[in-house]
């Protein structure tokens, strides 16, 4: 199937513990005159920190490239010191949110569980769960990406609905690929994403071949077009590359160019 009428491709910043609200805003004006053709063909969110997004929302006033936080909890409020809830998200102007990254799981112990609760929550309160999942070296030597991967997934999407799953975006970040400067070739990254669409499909029918499933990992101007170009590859989730205006708006370009094929 081709991807074009039912997946638009979706190209997400994930600034991580980086920039100060001034310099996140900064970033995001540099950024909007060079992608702004761009938003037609492609979904394109900036993830800045959480003291970041009220800034960056002024800039983004038109809409056109949305904005997202880079974690959400489960409760609407409470004692969880530290968290914060989808709805003070919403109330920053927030349509996304990215759930699971490898970095939360690795170095703040979270679980396929507490993932599967932010994303439920998150989905409940009307945010965009993006939810990363991935295999580490480790894994991937040892012949488990299949069940790593897969695992993480139907952990992570537990007890959603057909119409639920139409709102997250699924991005797989082999860990060994993240900030490493060490990509997926576009053979290794599409044969786990075609595994991740036939388990979507298995579990939510028709539904999956709505959802993006996106790519993370070192993607890089040189190399974001031809990753983009398989077809199970829906846009990528992007770490470092997205803190330089000229490369950001660079791998939006591979996403418009391959989403303008017929
Ligand atoms: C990420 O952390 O989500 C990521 C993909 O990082 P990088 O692009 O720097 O590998």
């Amino acid at each position: 199937m081709t991807r074009s009428i039912q997946r638009r491709p979706l190209v997400a910043a994930n600034w991580k513990m980086n920039l100060l609200p001034r310099e996140g805003a900064a970033l995001a004006r540099e950024l909007l005159p060079r992608i702004r053709e761009e938003t037609g063909f492609v979904d394109v969110v900036l993830c800045p920190p959480y003291p970041g997004l009220a800034a960056v929302a002024d800039v983004l006033e038109d809409g056109a490239v949305g904005l997202g936080a880079q974690n959400s909890h489960w409760e609407e409020s409470g004692a969880y010191t530290g968290e914060v809830s989808p709805r003070m998200l919403l109330t920053l102007a927030c349509q996304w949110v990215i759930l699971g990254h490898s970095e939360r799981r690795q170095l703040f112990g979270e679980t396929d569980e507490g993932v599967n609760q932010r994303t439920r929550a998150a989905l409940a309160a009307g945010l965009n769960p993006i939810l990363c999942i991935g295999e580490t070296l480790d894994q991937r030597d040892a012949g488990q990406v299949e069940s790593t991967v897969l695992g993480q997934l139907d952990r992570g999407l537990d007890g959603l609905t057909a119409e639920e799953v139409l709102a997250v975006a699924v991005a797989y970040e082999p860990v060994w690929a993240i900030g490493t400067g060490r990509t997926a070739t576009p053979e290794e990254a599409e044969s786990v994403h075609a595994l991740i669409r036939d388990r979507l499909r298995e579990g939510f029918g028709e539904a999956a071949d709505a959802v993006r499933i996106l790519y993370g990992g070192s993607v890089k101007p040189e190399n974001a077009g031809e990753l983009f170009g398989q077809t199970d590859i829906d846009g990528g989730l992007i770490g470092g590359a997205s803190l330089r205006a000229e490369d950001f708006a660079a791998i939006v370009r591979a996403a418009t160019r391959e989403a303008e094929q017929p």
